[in-house]
């Protein structure tokens, strides 16, 4: 790409220069070894800025950033790592070299958001999560690829609670000069400009580039004196606004990036739709081509042979739907230049094209215009099928075109920095290229490269640090708000069974299930010889009062008499905070509402720290548990009756806690080891951390999708 200015070879430019690279590419968020440079250059920046390795950088003068590398030790320490880091960047023999060659044009990856780090907000929840661990295994296993997604200047918002235990919303400003974001420019010089068509007006937009390892995400943005007031704000908040708002950033990522990607020169070999955001790509795609003079058919044809599209929402009421109105006068003028009737630009976003009253649906479109269409576990694809079915008339639900690929999260990522260094000792520290050899981690059933001290050890301290954490930030609160009697000294406890649950606060997940009886769980926490705490996380969608109502509940009972210190609310639920969560729990608990979690990731992230999974049987966990590798809840089946749903699982929650769960971990031999607790953690570490790594998930898209045109 000529528009980025990437050095070849690097290693004969100083020592600052390339640690300034350095802070300008993600890459450093999954090499500990870097965030630990940044971290020692200024501590209090690098806390303050939530690990944002380019504001500390930005504080840095070049005088005391000279100073600090006549350091001998220190200079040793960023040489090795910045070595790491350029042959990373120049290896020639990647996987996808091997396995791949024939993708040579770059798989252009859309989704409205990217949960890459905790210091760039422009995510969400999971969606984002995926999209972001999605980018950086394209990245590790060196696939031609490239992100579109927007720069949202407020990104998503800061949950704070209220002394009620009601969420307030809170959108710091995101400052491009203090993120690792590259304005891009046109070769001449200049910024570089594109625009769409909104109604009559013409919509500016200029884009941000971020490197991710090799890869490139661009975020377009339309924060621009070119362009009206609320075209400003457009791109300003993630999922924001009403739904003129949503229309409007949809418009800007699908029409806009296709547009981006020309502007650059970028021919892409396949356009993934990460969800139905980014759908009205078709509509620019064939747009282009029946200017170009062909046939309605085959400019069909044309754009459906380059579309890939991924479903994630098992719920019909998830998708997004635009009424007539809107999209007439949305896309009227652009439409126009087609030749083809606004019925027909409808008919693409129609179940059933004939049906004036329907709604236009980017799923729909999305799975009309693709080649491959694809669910994100084996249950969700059936689902989505049967959901979707009547887009296919005639065909039976096995027969409707949409399959499945499990997701996967990239685990040098949500590896922290403890567990990284614990496995670099015991698997050499290219285990993080292995994730793809379900073999290699057969490895860990040998108790001698981990004895189960060591591993013992191991949940030990990362328990204590999420407990520490946990202390600091609830002594935080108190002395923001003097409410809490009891000292945070107090709460919690490093030596205690530790139950994680985090998530959005989507009432589905059913976060207080719990609590459904407080009188049968109350004795199972509170006991003195074998306490269990939990840990809750997690923000409602601001205009989601029902998932906030979830939220006050919790509160409430974290301040119930017989409670205190045993149940935990952490605020600001975001990847920092996932990642203490994720490493420090001993059990990780999901409990949705049965078929309504197509993957879920969050429990995936736990099983590298030791943790295990305690779940329902839906999404990935269906396709993972195997009796000893953690719990089900309930079974695989569910009840029509959500009433019924809710007991019956709650039964079987409290349940397995009793009978399985806590016995098992206070069950400990004269070295005060949990042996078959042990057994448990060494099997889900054997039988998980390959298979839902991102790294395989990309690996199967392009074998499944992005290589093949016919399916
Ligand atoms: C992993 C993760 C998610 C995904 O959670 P699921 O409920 O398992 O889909 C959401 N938010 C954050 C911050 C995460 O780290």
């Amino acid at each position: 790409m000529p528009i980025i200015s990437k050095s070849k070879n690097p290693s004969h430019l100083h020592l600052s220069v390339r640690l300034r690279m350095l802070s300008r590419n993600l890459w450093f968020t999954w090499n500990p070894e870097a965030c630990r440079l940044f971290k020692e250059l200024s501590p209090f920046v690098w806390q303050r800025s939530n690990h944002n390795a380019a504001a500390v950088m930005n504080e840095i003068s070049d005088r005391e950033l000279e100073a600090r590398l006549r350091d001998h030790n220190f200079s040793k320490r960023v040489h090795a790592v910045l070595e790491n880091f350029e042959s990373y960047m120049s290896e020639k023999s990647t996987w996808s070299k091997r396995h791949a060659a024939a993708l040579k044009d770059p798989v252009a990856y859309f989704s409205a958001e990217f949960g890459l780090h905790e210091s760039l907000p422009i995510y969400s929840g999971g969606l984002g999560i995926l999209s972001g661990d999605h980018t950086k295994s394209a990245s590790d296993l060196g696939i031609p690829f490239i992100g579109i997604g927007l720069f949202y200047r407020q990104g998503y918002f800061q949950q704070k609670l209220n002394a009620d235990g009601w969420q307030e919303e809170f959108y710091p400003a995101n400052i491009p000069d203090n993120l690792p974001l590259e304005l891009v420019l046109q070769p001449e010089g200049g910024r570089l400009l594109n625009s769409i068509e909104i109604g009559h007006s013409t919509v500016y937009f200029q884009t941000w580039a971020v490197q991710v390892g090799r890869v490139t995400l661009f975020l377009l943005d339309t924060n621009l004196p070119e362009n009206d007031q609320h075209f400003q704000n457009l791109t300003s908040t993630v999922y924001g606004g009403n739904i003129d708002t949503r229309i409007g950033q949809e418009s800007i990522l699908g029409i806009g990036g296709v547009r981006l990607l020309q502007s650059l020169k970028i021919l892409p070999s396949v356009y993934h739709m990460n969800e139905g955001h980014s759908a009205f790509l078709v509509l620019e795609l064939l747009n282009q081509e029946l200017k170009s003079g062909k046939t309605r058919e085959e400019a069909e044809q044309v754009v459906r042979s380059k579309c890939v599209f991924t479903t994630h929402t098992p719920v019909p009421a998830g998708h997004d739907r635009f009424n007539s109105e809107l999209m007439s006068y949305t896309f009227g003028k652009f439409w126009n230049s087609t030749g083809l009737t606004h019925e027909d630009m409808m008919s693409y976003g129609r179940i059933n094209p004939a049906d004036t009253n329907e709604q236009f649906t980017m799923t729909v479109l999305a799975i009309k215009m693709s080649r491959a269409s694809n669910g994100v576990s084996e249950l969700h694809g059936h689902v989505s099928r049967e959901m979707w079915k009547s887009i296919f008339p005639g065909k039976t639900v096995d027969e409707v075109p949409i399959g499945y690929i499990t997701n996967g999260i990239h685990t040098p990522s949500w590896a922290t920095a403890y567990a990284h260094s614990f496995w670099n000792r015991r698997l050499g520290s290219d285990w993080t290229d292995k994730l793809m050899e379900p073999k290699f981690w057969k490895k860990i059933a040998n108790d001698e490269l981990a004895t189960d001290e060591e591993l013992w050890a191991l949940r030990y301290n990362l328990r204590r640090s999420l407990v520490e954490y946990a202390r600091r930030r609830h002594a935080e609160h108190q002395s923001c708000q003097a409410e809490a009697s009891y000292a945070s000294s107090n709460i919690l406890s490093p030596d205690a069974l530790t139950i994680g649950f985090a998530r959005r606060f989507a009432t589905y997940k059913r976060a207080p299930l719990i609590f459904r009886h407080l009188e049968k769980t109350i004795p199972l926490l509170a006991d003195a010889q074998r306490p269990v705490q939990i840990i809750f996380a997690g923000k409602a969608h601001p205009r989601d009062n029902e998932g906030k109502r979830f939220i006050q509940n919790i509160i409430e009972i974290t301040r119930h008499s017989q409670l205190t210190g045993k149940v935990v609310f952490l605020e600001n639920y975001d990847i920092k905070v996932a990642r203490y969560l994720i490493s420090g729990v001993d059990v990780w608990l999901n409990n949705p509402r049965r078929p309504l979690e197509a993957s879920g990731t969050s429990g995936m992230k736990v099983t590298i720290h030791g943790g295990l999974n305690l779940s329902i049987m839906d999404g990935w966990w269906r396709e993972a548990y195997n009796e000893e590798n953690g719990w089900k809840i309930g079974d695989d089946s569910n009840d029509a009756d959500l009433e019924t749903q809710d007991e019956r699982d709650f039964g079987s929650l409290v349940q397995l806690i009793t009978e399985s769960v806590v016995p098992e971990f206070y069950d400990r031999d004269g070295q005060d080891i949990p042996r078959k607790w042990l057994k448990r953690v060494r099997n889900a570490m054997q039988t998980l951390i390959s298979q839902f790594s991102t790294d395989r998930m990309v690996g199967e898209y392009v074998q499944k999708y992005y290589l093949k045109k016919d399916n």
